[in-house]
């Protein structure tokens, strides 16, 4: 892959929940750069197989709607990622809980990967960017400048979700959230095509116990770190 000399890359990859797309998009506001975030367009395609009642282990099915799938990517006026399937915008949709588990299925398979390579790409090529998700600094963007492990305790991670759940209004048990979190781990690290694992010369930042301000700070000091060496 070749970046563009002026472009910038900094890839975040970790588990979900490990406060990726909120520290990413904030880090991404005070440098400038535009945030990207993988994890909604898979679920983007992910609702798109899910709406069409397609069975996730189905994997020729899947492949088959592909070609049906046109997605965009807007940024709205308060800097958010919006996501828009075939023209409708799905940004809401994509966060249902029953979509997260789907995804994890859907998103193991080797030619939904390949199918959204070049768009996570060609993103990176024309601007600055910090892109997050799972496999961003192994597959991705292996050349990007600047790569970041981020992880947190499973434990940690789900009373994150449980409370942002609860936020948007969604009640949902604790002990569900944390069964779901591990069966995400174990599909997203096990997995053939592209598992998550760091990319050997990404800086590691576990944020268990950490404000959001703490992993804030800290993630701006390793990107401006890099990007003076
Ligand atoms: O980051 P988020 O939790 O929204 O991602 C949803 C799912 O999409 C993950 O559990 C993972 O299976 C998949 N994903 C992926 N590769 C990425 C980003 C997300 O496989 N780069």
């Amino acid at each position: 892959m070749e970046t563009e000399k002026r472009c910038i890359a900094v890839a975040i990859d970790g588990p979900s929940g490990a406060g990726k797309s909120s520290i990413a998009r904030d880090a991404a506001r005070s440098l400038g750069f535009v945030y990207v975030d993988t994890g909604a367009i898979y679920r983007t395609v992910s609702l798109y197989i899910f709406d069409r009642g397609i069975d996730p282990k189905d994997t020729g099915a899947v492949i088959d709607a592909l070609p049906e799938i046109h997605i965009a990517l807007r940024y709205g006026e308060d800097g958010l990622q919006r996501m828009l399937l075939n023209g409708a915008d799905v940004t809401e949709r994509i966060r249902l809980p029953e979509i997260s588990l789907f995804t994890s299925a859907v998103s193991g398979i080797p030619e939904v990967r390949a199918f959204l390579m070049e768009m996570q790409r060609g993103m990176a090529r024309e601007q600055s960017v910090i892109m997050d998700g799972r496999d961003i600094g192994t597959v991705v963007l292996p050349e990007a400048q600047v790569k970041i492990f981020l992880t947190a305790s499973p434990e940690d991670r789900a009373r994150r979700r449980w409370n942002e759940l609860r936020e948007r209004g969604t009640e949902k048990g604790y002990e569900d959230i944390l069964r779901e979190v591990q069966e995400r781990d174990y599909n997203d690290t096990h997995r053939s095509a592209a598992p998550l694992r760091p990319a050997p010369d990404a800086v590691h930042l576990d944020t268990t116990g950490n404000t959001f301000e703490q992993s804030r700070q800290q993630v701006l000091e390793i990107i401006r770190r890099h990007m003076e060496e």
